[in-house]
């Protein structure tokens, strides 16, 4: 509401200025969506560790790629406003997130919902404090480095959230998917095979080439925004330098190609997805333009047109972990010399931790799901490292019109269908070790999940 106290006694001129501001803000019927983007440099200074893998045993040599976070805000005819921001980094914590939520909340009174965050899943990125707690017990300087990283992070996204957010302008936005056959399911196919199975088309297990598109045009026509996805792990690269992998070589890519245009990567559901082939810089700046290829094809043809509303919903949900481990597990995670015994010892180091602190409580854990619904267009975000099952059931559950993101607001763990949860290996059982939690999912969490996903999808289009 207006702090003002009766609209009567108004002068004149405050007359005017109300009018105006009302024809900036909340456009009539005739008027059309609004766009606008901004970017912040969170390419980390010198001597920050790096994450992802448990051999990274030592801070980055330096940068051979800028990291990026960049917004999308978008506003409906009626003045619902989003914002998305999508970051070069490997997770991302709630605690992050929601610092950056509250005050975009604050400055512009944006529903919550209405704020999205999604990481690209790059390894050559920083070890942020509270993410992934169970690769590696840092020395106290990189620790500290990590947290002051973190906090400096939550002030770049606030200013590429509000640049874009004060910077709005008339837009056309619209969709369409391409497709790009780089990713290939890691749990089904040995990767030494994978070229082999590829060219055969004989690859096994749940893949999607779909590569969505989102296009954002001036009045002019002229390109101004584009956000593509692809569900697969920004795996390429392992050295130690700065990069954003495949994800970043293909918003360079785009950026090039349509200048004057900023181009967000938002990572799918990509948990049990590989980029193959992987190691090289040159093999990331080919997925890249594999990526741009696709993304070009589908600028190309027949998009669709964004026209409705703008709504948005988010809820937490509970999740529970299937049981707390014994001390003699933790002791011997502590002191067995085995393979990244660093790793054992970090996750024991975590997990003792979280029981100290939570008690019971460490045993269940905040899930966020989120829904929007840009006009015929629906968006879904789910927390942490999501499989491609949920993106498959969704969709043909809720209709095609529909796409699903994972790592959004936090990255706290691998979130397994309920066959990957039920056969296990990394993605179902192990790869709590490094993200520090105590063990396994329980059985139920891809219900769970689904229902509440399509309890908010249908709030969304009340
Ligand atoms: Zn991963």
């Amino acid at each position: 509401m207006f702090p003002f106290p009766s609209l009567q006694v108004l002068p004149r001129s405050l007359w005017l200025l109300l009018a105006l501001a009302t024809t900036i803000t909340a456009p009539g019927a005739t008027a059309t969506w609004q766009a606008g983007t901004g970017r912040e440099k969170i390419t980390p200074p010198a001597g920050l560790w790096m994450t992802g893998y448990a051999s990274r045993d030592r801070p980055a040599d330096g940068a051979a790629q800028e990291l990026w976070v960049k917004a999308l805000a978008i506003v409906d005819p009626a003045g619902n406003r989003g914002v998305v921001l999508t970051l070069d980094l490997c997770g991302i914590t709630r605690e992050i997130t929601e610092h950056v939520a509250a005050e975009l909340v604050r400055k512009y009174r944006l529903p919550r919902s209405a704020i999205m965050t999604n990481v690209s899943h790059t390894h050559c990125s920083p070890f942020l404090g509270g993410n992934l707690k169970g690769l590696r017990i840092l020395p106290a300087d990189g620790l500290a480095k990590a947290e002051a990283y973190g906090r400096d992070l939550e002030q770049r996204m606030i200013r590429a959230a509000t640049y874009a957010l004060e910077h709005l302008a008339p837009a056309t936005i619209s969709w369409a998917e391409g497709e790009a056959t780089f990713g290939f399911n890691r749990r089904e196919n040995s990767e030494k095979d994978v070229s082999a199975l590829r060219a055969a088309g004989k690859l096994k297990g749940p893949f999607d080439p779909r590569v969505p598109v989102l296009a954002v045009r001036a009045a002019n026509g002229e390109l101004r925004g584009l956000l593509i996805s692809y569900a697969c792990h920004n795996t390429t690269l392992s050295f130690f330098q700065w990069h954003g992998d495949y994800a970043g070589c293909a918003q360079a890519e785009l950026e090039k190609r349509h200048p004057g245009a900023t181009v967000l990567f938002a990572i799918g559901c990509g948990a049990d997805i590989n980029p193959a082939p992987r190691r090289e810089v040159s093999m990331a700046e080919q997925h890249g333009r594999d990526l741009a290829d696709a993304a070009d094809r589908a600028l190309a043809s027949q998009m669709r047109k964004v026209e409705g509303t703008f709504n948005s919903a988010l809820e937490d949900i509970t999740l529970v972990f299937s049981g707390r481990p014994t001390e003699e597990k933790l002791r011997e995670a502590r002191e067995k010399d085995q393979a990244n015994k660093e790793m054992y010892q970090a996750w024991s180091a975590a997990v003792t931790e979280d029981f100290a602190k939570k008690g019971e409580a460490a045993l269940r854990y905040e899930y966020p799901v989120q829904a929007w619904k840009i006009g015929n267009l629906t968006w879904v975000a789910l927390g942490g490292e999501v499989v491609i099952d949920y993106s498959f059931r969704l969709r043909s559950e809720l209709g095609p019109n529909l796409w699903v993101f994972g790592y959004s607001n936090d990255v706290m763990a691998y979130i397994p269908s309920e066959r990957v949860l039920k056969e296990g290996r990394y993605e179902g059982d192990t790869s709590m070790v490094p993200y520090g939690k105590p063990s396994a999912w329980s059985p139920g969490i891809e219900e769970k999940i689904i229902s509440k996903t399509r309890e908010l999808v249908a709030r969304t289009q009340r």
